[in-house]
């Protein structure tokens, strides 16, 4: 019993250094939004083009990966978000949320990738922004990939949570998409 209560307080050790070494770094969030909109943009170049500039994404990503604390069990995410400053019911909510979406993208068969942590530093603070990871199989056509990117954004609901704003705003960006395929 002892054995593993100092297990857990490893484990939740761990996560608060790895916090700490994204939070030295953390720049504004407009930056890291700039950041993932250019790789977003790269990944949706042409196969032959992406190859070619595959030293820049690479940098580029690894650079976003600075900026992000990921772990992989809900216990991990849990301790995570206390270890940014949540208290326990915001914690226990938002690990209820990012499960949520989780549990649709597996439920798709898509495989589920771990929790993570954006951080990001404003004029009030640290600010972080969830995430929950899955993989989209590339043998999936762009429609499928599209309406199952609407349900998975959409699970929080069926689960009886809320949606978050950028949830909203992905399921009318991605509607519209639908709308032209
Ligand atoms: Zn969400």
């Amino acid at each position: 019993m002892r054995l593993e209560n100092s297990n857990l307080e490893h484990i939740k050790f761990g996560i608060t250094e790895k916090l700490h070494h994204v939070q030295e770094v953390a720049t504004d969030a407009q930056t890291l939004i700039a950041m993932q909109e250019e790789k977003i943009r790269m990944l949706s170049q042409t196969p032959a083009d992406f190859l070619k500039n595959i030293d820049a994404f690479i940098s580029l990503d690894t650079a976003l990966q600075s900026h992000i604390v990921t772990v992989q069990n809900l216990f991990e995410f849990n301790a995570l978000l206390e270890a940014a400053g949540a208290d326990q019911i915001t914690a226990m909510d938002t690990v209820a949320h990012e499960n949520a979406h989780l549990n649709v993208a597996e439920s798709l068969g898509f495989k589920a990738s771990g929790y993570s942590l954006l951080v990001s530093k404003g004029e009030h603070g640290f600010a972080y922004t969830p995430i929950a990871n899955y993989e989209v199989p590339h043998t999936l056509n762009t429609k499928d990939t599209v309406e199952a990117n609407i349900a998975i954004a959409q699970a929080p609901e069926k689960y009886g949570n809320k949606l978050a704003p950028d949830d909203i705003e992905r399921i009318e960006t991605l509607s519209a998409q639908l709308k032209d395929l």
